[in-house]
């Protein structure tokens, strides 16, 4: 690799999804020498850009009644894998977030009324979540507000080292096309998204190979870096069969449905009661740690060796689909403070990529606000700490 380049600057943020963009704008608003690295393209890679679904939900709460009832959610579903104050902050600050993202002139989608819809997100019953016209919509309010921003950008640049001098962050040693950029700075936000790729079954862009995670795992001892939650990830059954199509999740609790393994051992879900039944509804993920993970576990003790389990038409006697759980995204990730600090000073992380707002189990809509919140937040914090 040859050494090309060397850059300068106050800021660099590493990762160009929902939360080092919200990161980048806080801290320009703040200081002028921020600088963005994406290793994907900007606009088109991670998960806030190139999922299977083309749009996302953000969740927030408008009011303090919403504000408990999700707090409570969060909490209630975490069964102790979150950090409260955090849930807290998330909760209390979703709908900044959410008004942010009209401020840039992101589009949403409408009731009959007119007005934007919010439906139930994952694990609630209660309406909070307000779901975006498209991804593309969204990239090009995103593109105009960094340009409007001045903020620098570096696509196609991969960070592959942390530098540490005298227990001091440094800066970055970076690639661009085989090539070596030593980013100076004197501070940093790792915003690289989570790890979903590195799985055979994923629903994210193939890039998405947890390198924030490797980052910081190798700087853990030096810098005291902690990981937590990092088993929780959240998986969706997906079909795999040709031509591939999407899986309707309400064959699960529809009686005429039965699963069978490959080598033709078959399950049926009509034994369980309707009361699991009824709680596996409110979810698309597998849940890690409610009680109606038994309804997935029955399906995932039929195929231990990841060949696709059939699901039967009981009428018909056709199979319509071959599913597997496919990866979506990380519950777990690094420990940080309230403004995304870890424990080195000038060093902070957000997004995916961190852990604590919410626990094994995530309320749908939560990490796109929980990016923008504590993107923004690490963003002013970084800024701060240069001044
Ligand atoms: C199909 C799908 C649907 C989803 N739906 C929802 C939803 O409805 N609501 C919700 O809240 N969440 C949803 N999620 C989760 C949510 O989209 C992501 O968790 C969130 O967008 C992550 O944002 P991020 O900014 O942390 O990372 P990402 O958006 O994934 O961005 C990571 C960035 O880091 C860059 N990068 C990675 N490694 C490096 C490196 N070494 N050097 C430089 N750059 C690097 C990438 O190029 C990219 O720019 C969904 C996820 C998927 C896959």
């Amino acid at each position: 690799m040859h050494h090309i380049e060397k850059i300068n600057t106050d800021l660099v943020i590493i990762g160009a999804g929902a939360a080092g963009l919200s990161a980048a704008i806080a801290a320009q608003q703040k200081i002028k020498n921020v600088l963005i690295i994406s290793k994907g393209r900007l606009f088109q890679s991670g998960s806030t850009f190139a999922n299977i679904n083309n749009q996302w939900g953000i969740t927030f709460a408008e009011n303090e009644t919403e504000g408990d009832y999700l707090e409570n959610r969060i909490n209630s579903i975490s069964k102790g894998t979150n950090v409260p104050y955090l849930s807290r902050i998330l909760v209390k600050e979703s709908c900044s977030a959410f008004e942010m993202l009209l401020s840039w002139g992101v589009e949403f989608q409408n009731g009959k009324d007119g007005k934007i819809n919010r439906v139930a997100p994952c694990f609630c019953t209660e309406p909070l979540a307000a779901i975006i016209k498209s991804c593309k919509q969204f990239a090009e309010s995103c593109n105009r507000q960094i340009d409007w921003e001045r903020v620098k950008l570096l696509p196609e640049t991969k960070a592959e080292k942390i530098i540490i001098k005298s227990n001091k962050f440094t800066g970055i040693n970076a690639s661009h096309k085989n090539q070596l950029i030593k980013i100076e700075a004197r501070t940093a936000i790792i915003a690289t998204g989570g790890n979903a790729s590195v799985f055979s079954h994923h629903i994210t862009e193939p890039g998405l190979t947890g390198d924030g995670y490797k980052l910081l795992e190798d700087i853990k001892h030096e810098a005291l870096i902690r990981f937590s939650n990092m088993n929780f990830q959240q998986k969706v059954w997906e079909d795999i069969s040709a031509p591939k199509k999407r899986f309707r999740l309400s064959c699960l609790w529809k009686p005429e449905y039965l699963f069978r393994s490959t080598e033709g051992k078959t399950a049926s879900l009509d034994t369980l009661g309707t009361a699991v039944l009824r709680k596996r509804m409110t979810h698309v993920p597998i849940s890690n740690l409610q009680q109606d993970r038994i309804v997935d576990e029955i399906l995932l003790s039929l195929d231990r060796h990841g060949r696709g389990i059939e699901v039967i038409n009981r009428q018909t006697g056709r199979c319509e689909y071959t599913i597997l759980p496919f990866v979506q995204a990380n519950n777990g990730g690094v420990i940080t403070g309230e403004n995304g600090e870890t424990a080195l000073p000038g060093l902070f992380a957000a997004g995916e990529v961190t852990t604590g707002m919410h626990g094994g189990d995530r309320i749908g809509g939560m990490m796109i606000a929980n990016c923008l919140v504590f993107g923004t937040r690490a963003g002013r914090a970084a800024a701060d700490f240069i001044q």
